[in-house]
């Protein structure tokens, strides 16, 4: 099927201790590249060391933002071997965000059959302690030399592998977050449902505000109206209210998120009743002055689920829960680790042994 060729590092770095990871910092000894010219498509899929990238200053990257990235995870399952969780998600989405800027598609079969055979070469970068996983960050960039505004005609296609920590190395603590009036994180017509670095860079501002104030994530709200709640920082969200669980729907300015998909899944299995829906701050501030705001959280694939303890609005402020863990929450995040990390059968054929 997909061979490619790999060039070995001379030396290997060290394996870290686990206990020790910052998110993101510590890369493995290889990565995946893929070129694409006009006129040729995508090609020459190849495994070299993992080294710096030379580029020229007037890429059109650095100037324009033509770029998109992905972020899933490689789990040790408790039988030594390891498994990513809906990976072919992750490739579909990359180019549903290639789509949106004018970056050509990639093959998918190629693109798993690299992620996997990087993977696979990495797997003893894969670390086995609880809760700790192989970040791999797929992202393709515009490379022209030009200055011109105008869609790249050569990209880049490269996938870096990095171990990380168990997120609630601590516990799982729900977080207090606020609801952020003036910057947005995205609006319609717009790039909020891709990943792009561009809606990463407009976001920094709220998120180092929120810091600031002592909240852990921002909870934004549409672009347009500034009514509707849209996402908690970069996870999606989701409330349970009088029983039933509501999301924002998937409105365009939204990122479809896996972990968002998987949860909405599960909730249906399990009977209970879901809603995809446009939800206002007022209703949720509502809801939860009323005692009808049971649960709180937000889903992504770095923390899986992370419960909100507490939420801010203007002078308004909301407990959830008493500030503990709800039990859907808490089953969502069993139930989601254990069949990435493969201490759960997976009924739902999500996983892919590497
Ligand atoms: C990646 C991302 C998410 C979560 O997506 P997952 O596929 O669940 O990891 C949510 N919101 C934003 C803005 C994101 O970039």
């Amino acid at each position: 099927m997909h061979e490619f060729p790999i060039q070995r590092a001379g030396q290997c770095k060290p394996k870290p201790d686990p206990s020790t990871l910052v998110f993101g910092r510590t890369f493995t000894d290889h990565m995946f590249l893929m070129d694409y010219h006009q006129g040729q498509g995508w090609h020459d899929g190849r495994i070299v060391p993992y080294a710096p990238l030379t580029l020229e200053p007037s890429a059109m990257v650095f100037h324009y933002a033509q770029e998109v990235f992905e972020g899933l995870k490689a789990y040790r399952r408790p039988d030594g071997g390891v498994q990513l969780f809906r990976p072919m998600d992750n490739v579909r989405r990359m180019n549903d965000s290639c789509e949106r800027m004018c970056i050509p598609k990639l093959p998918e079969d190629a693109a798993l059959a690299g992620i996997q055979a990087l993977v696979k070469l990495e797997a003893d970068w894969v670390p086995s302690a609880p809760g700790t996983s192989l970040y791999i960050r797929p992202f393709i960039i515009a490379t022209d030399p030009a200055l011109g505004v105008h869609a790249s005609h050569s990209y880049l296609f490269c996938v870096i592998c990095s171990p990380v920590g168990a997120y609630y190395a601590e516990g799982i603590n729900p977080v207090r977050i606020y609801v952020e009036n003036e910057d947005v994180r995205a609006v319609r017509g717009g790039t909020g449902y891709t990943k792009c670095g561009g809606n990463y860079a407009a976001s920094i501002r709220a998120g180092q505000r929120a810091e600031q104030q002592g909240y852990a994530q921002v909870l934004w709200l549409d672009g347009v109206e500034r009514k509707y709640i849209e996402e908690v920082g970069s996870m999606n969200v989701m409330f349970k209210v009088d029983g039933a669980v509501v999301t924002p729907k998937l409105t365009g300015s939204v990122l479809p998120g896996i972990t968002r998909r998987s949860c909405l899944e599960l909730l249906r299995s399990w009977g209970l009743p879901v809603e995809e829906r446009l939800i206002s701050a007022q209703e949720l501030f509502d809801a939860a002055q009323a005692g009808r705001l049971e649960e709180a959280w937000g889903t992504g694939t770095a923390a899986v689920v992370s419960p909100v303890g507490e939420m801010a609005w203007n002078q308004t402020r909301a407990v959830v829960n008493n500030g503990q863990i709800g039990a859907v929450t808490q089953k969502l995040y069993d139930t989601l680790t254990g069949i990435q990390w493969g201490t759960l059968p997976d009924p739902y054929g999500w996983v892919v042994p590497v």
